[in-house]
């Protein structure tokens, strides 16, 4: 028997934002394996647990293989018609702000630019919001506050050549696992580099930690605003690059200058001698890149711990250079490909701005759009109280799971059940989300669909295909495509494969650049078939020449009308009085082995052994002081609920905080969806939910 040789396909994995790439070998029998790609200058090779057991995860276990309309099998066509239908008939008689998509880090940059080109130009609705509202939008805020443009400055190379790398709000061992093995090959080689890691929690992450400062939570503000006060005294600044490159540096430092040491302590729980053993080391070094990820962003005070940190940069200068900045590393593997193309409520597409009028007539004229939205839309939790109201009459879930990760899970659930017309598409059915959508469309999974994704460092890569989508699944954004035809958009919507989705991208991020936006692959925007499946990873922007930028404001200019750079004026903010009855701070956050909902890892024995159940980590004096023992069932409640986990006794906590992963959900284990006890309280300026730091309690749960 004549047996095919193995296909090798180049692709990039499809977890998290380090955005490592992966080869898929393919056998002549159809057996899928997956290794590291060596030249993939994400990670040379490397995979962490999750990506190396991809191959285990892509079976048909619980797919979505035909579309359904209230539970009933039905075709493509009476499908999309439906939701055409519904969400036209919407518009029609409650306006385009009665409708909304609720997007994903999941989907490609591909499916990403059409659902906000549908939503923005020819429904006339910014209603556009995405999960990634829940990773990184305090970042986005703090970037476009101080550079005057979503910008990650640096790149993964400056990990390497660092001197001091402070890791804050990261437990990059297991969230971003390459990036740190990247941080420990490169101090194995350089013993001088340090390490300080801010987490209130010790985490694996402390493995490489010279040293570890547990902050109380929600204390970041306070710590960088007392840095850059250390900084001020100890003669660190750079005066020369503050009055050339930037502004709003006295009123910034006069906020700083109204903590004292006594206060820090107070403040961030930390002894005042270790305080000062960090500010020393940050003040001493030049090198310094500061990592910061969800502990950061998922904070009331989000954008403002952000804007803290970016202010210590700037005021040394450490910005833009070999080994320096600061670098906020993205939760999912398409969170910025998605900012690029604008499917954020409050962004347009090219990185341009919802409430500039030249840039919305430019998008519009572009796109030749009927319309386009005039305003800012509903942002994730805004959009589901919409929902809960009545305001919203028809909603669009792609690629994601609310009724699990929202913050006050319990009524974002509660408003989804009652919502006129719920679409959901997704690969799967079983998720707690998809069981209360009218309308299913099953759409094309990793592997079977073709596009881009951008990780952290700005660098675009190709998700490639190499399996055959199974039963009727299609890609999102044929989905999405289908349905805009079919409201009367055809002409606008003609793609026929991602090329030409990616082609009118990169055209349109170069379309009458003025060269005040930081967005620019218009090199691309020629590009065909062919010369899109060979795309070789690139970072944006890239120059007329054709060449990536590794760092961003390496000339000290920024994107801000004055070309300089803003200090932020951000102060601690009032510290949080316990609430009575719930005298814990609930953290939450990831396993190494899982991701998000567990929609996909949740298949994989392998990955299910590291920890086999959902858990509460307890301090041993909390527990014994709640006389709870090791593997005991816990009640953790807060004012909006309880769930039921088992207890994992470990002084990695301290002393009144309690910590829950935020993976498992109804469809694994009953009574274990954590974001049900958090309330939707969010930053004011980026509208991130604030995940930690929620009060709670906990008691030994005893079968009645
Ligand atoms: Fe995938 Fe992230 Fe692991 Fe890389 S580090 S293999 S992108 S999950």
């Amino acid at each position: 028997m004549d047996m095919a040789a193995p296909r090798h396909i180049k692709t990039t994995c499809p977890y998290c934002g380090v955005g490592c790439g992966v080869i898929a070998e393919v056998s002549g029998t159809g057996d899928v394996s997956v290794r590291g790609d060596e030249s993939h200058p994400a990670n040379f090779g490397r995979l962490c647990s999750k990506g190396a057991a991809l191959a285990e995860t892509i079976g048909l276990d619980d797919r979505l293989l035909y579309p359904q309309v209230n539970g009933a099998h039905t075709d493509w066509g009476s499908a999309l018609d439906l939701v055409a239908d519904k969400f036209g008939a919407a518009i029609r008689d409650h306006g385009p702000d009665s409708v909304a998509f609720y997007v994903s880090g999941q989907l490609l940059t591909e499916d990403y630019y059409v659902a906000n080109k549908l939503m923005k130009g020819f429904i006339g609705s910014a209603n556009i919001d995405t999960n990634s509202r829940l990773c990184m939008a305090s970042s986005v805020a703090g970037h476009r506050r101080a550079f005057g443009a979503d910008t990650v400055p640096g790149c993964y190379e400056d990990l390497e050549v660092a001197d001091l790398i402070v890791l804050t709000g990261s437990n990059l061992a297991w969230c971003h696992p390459v990036l740190y093995q990247r941080i420990v090959a490169a101090k194995e080689k350089r013993p001088r580099m340090k390490i300080v890691l801010i987490d209130p929690r010790r985490t694996a992450t402390s493995d490489i930690a010279d040293l570890h400062l547990a902050i109380k939570p929600d204390s970041d503000v306070a710590l960088f605003l007392g840095l850059l006060r250390y900084l001020a005294r100890s003669g660190a600044l750079k005066r020369r690059y503050i009055n050339g490159h930037t502004t709003g540096f006295k009123e910034a430092l006069q906020s700083a200058e109204l903590l004292d040491l006594y206060d820090l302590v107070r403040r961030t729980g930390v002894a005042g001698a270790t305080l000062e053993q960090f500010f020393a080391l940050f003040a001493a070094t030049e090198k310094v890149v500061t990592v910061y990820s969800q502990g950061v962003n998922q904070s009331a005070s989000g954008t403002d711990k952000v804007n803290a940190i970016i202010n210590c940069h700037l005021a040394t200068g450490r910005i833009g250079k070999p080994g320096m900045g600061p670098l906020s590393v993205t939760g999912q593997p398409n969170a910025m490909g998605g900012r690029e193309v604008g499917g954020m409520a409050n962004m347009l597409a090219a990185h341009m701005n919802i409430e500039d009028a030249v840039h919305r007539e430019r998008v519009q004229r572009f796109w030749q759009a009927p319309t386009i939205a005039a305003k800012p839309g509903l942002k994730a939790v805004d959009m589901f109280r919409a929902v809960a109201d009545g305001r919203i009459k028809a909603l669009w879930v792609m690629a994601t799971n609310p009724v699990v990760s929202m913050p006050d899970a319990g009524n974002v659930e509660a408003a989804i059940r009652n919502c006129p017309f719920v679409v959901v598409s997704d690969v799967t059915a079983a998720t707690d989300t998809a069981r209360l959508a009218h309308v299913l469309l099953p759409a094309a999974g990793w592997g079977e669909k073709s596009g881009t994704v951008t990780n952290t460092e700005r660098r675009i890569s190709r998700q490639r295909t190499f399996l055959t989508p199974p039963g009727d699944a299609r890609p999102d954004w044929w989905i999405i495509s289908e349905v805009a035809s079919r409201m009367g958009h055809g002409a606008a919507f003609t793609f026929s494969e991602p090329a030409e989705i990616f082609a009118e991208h990169a055209a349109l991020s170069a379309f009458e650049n003025d060269g005040a936006r930081d967005f620019d692959i218009g090199a691309h925007g020629t590009i065909d078939a062919a010369g899109f499946e060979d795309l070789e990873p690139f970072q944006w922007p890239r120059t007329k020449q054709g060449s990536s930028v590794e760092r961003m404001f390496t000339d000290g200019r920024f994107f801000t009308p004055d070309g300089k750079a803003r200090f932020v004026n951000v102060q601690a903010p009032a510290l949080a009085a316990t609430e009575p009855g719930f005298p814990l701070t609930l953290n939450t956050g990831r396993v190494r082995d899982h991701w998000h909902t567990m929609t996909r890892t949740g298949k994989s024995a392998r990955l299910s052994r590291h920890y086999a159940e959902p858990f509460v980590e307890i301090h041993p004096e909390d527990a014994a002081r709640h006389r709870i023992g090791e593997a005991d069932l816990v009640r953790v409640s807060t004012g909006l609920g309880a769930i039921l986990v088992r207890a994992l006794i470990t002084p990695r906590q301290q002393p009144g905080s309690i910590f829950v992963p935020m993976h498992w959900n109804d469809q694994f284990a009953s009574r274990a969806r954590v974001d049900v006890l958090a309330a939707s309280v969010t930053d004011p300026t980026s509208g991130q939910p604030a995940l930690k730091n929620v009060p709670a309690r906990i008691e030994r749960f005893v079968a009645a």
